[in-house]
C-alpha cells in the first residue's frame, strides 16, 4: 500500500514517536523511508558579517537532528534516505514529498513549539491541508 514514506522530524518527543511509527510502517510495507528535517530559513541572517558561520551553525544543528533520528531508527529493514532542507518548514516538506513522489507523510501532531493546549502545530496543520498524498499525524 505504501512504497515510499516521508517522515518529518524536528527532534521533539512528538516527532520521535512519529518516527517509531514510520519505522514500523516502513518495515511492515517494505517501503523506503525519506527522513526530512528543515532548518530555519537563513535570509534573516543576510547582512551579518559572519553570515556563513551563522548559516553553518543552523545547518549543523539540523544535521544533528537528522543524525539523532537516524540513530533512533537503528537497524532497520528498509532503505533510508536523509534530506536536510532550508525553510520555510511546511513548504519544504511538501516540496520534498512531491519531488520524491512519496505516498505517505508521517509527522507528529505537535512539535517543539511551546504554546500548550493547541491540538495541531502550524507545520502539521499546513502540511495536512496542502499535501497531495495521505498524511498520518501521530499524537
Ligand atoms: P509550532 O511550530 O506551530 O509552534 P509545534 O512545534 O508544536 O507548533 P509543529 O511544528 O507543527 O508543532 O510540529 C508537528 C510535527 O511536524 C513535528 O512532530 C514534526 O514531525 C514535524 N516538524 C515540525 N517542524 C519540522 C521541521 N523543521 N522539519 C521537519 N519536520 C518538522
Ligand atoms: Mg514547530
Amino acid at each position: 500500500m505504501f512504497d515510499h514514506i516521508l517522515i518529518a522530524v524536528d527532534g521533539s518527543p512528538h516527532s520521535d514517536k512519529a518516527l517509531d511509527y514510520a519505522r514500523g510502517l516502513a518495515e511492515r510495507f517494505s517501503a523506503r523511508l525519506l527522513l526530512v528535517h528543515v532548518y530555519p530559513q537563513t535570509s534573516d541572517l543576510l547582512g551579518y558579517s559572519d553570515f556563513e558561520r551563522l548559516v553553518s551553525r543552523r545547518q549543523a544543528a539540523g544535521q544533528k537532528i537528522i543524525a539523532d533520528a537516524r540513530r533512533r531508527l537503528g537497524e532497520i529493514d528498509a532503505a533510508v534516505l536523509e534530506d536536510l532542507l532550508e525553510g520555510p518548514d511546511a513548504e519544504a516538506i511538501l516540496s520534498a514529498a512531491q519531488a520524491h513522489e512519496v505516498d505517505l507523510i508521517v509527522m507528529g501532531t505537535r512539535g517543539r513549539g511551546a504554546i500548550e493546549g493547541l491540538l495541531f502545530g502550524s507545520v502539521s496543520r499546513k502540511v495536512t491541508h496542502l499535501a497531495s498524498c495521505p498524511v498520518l499525524l501521530i499524537r
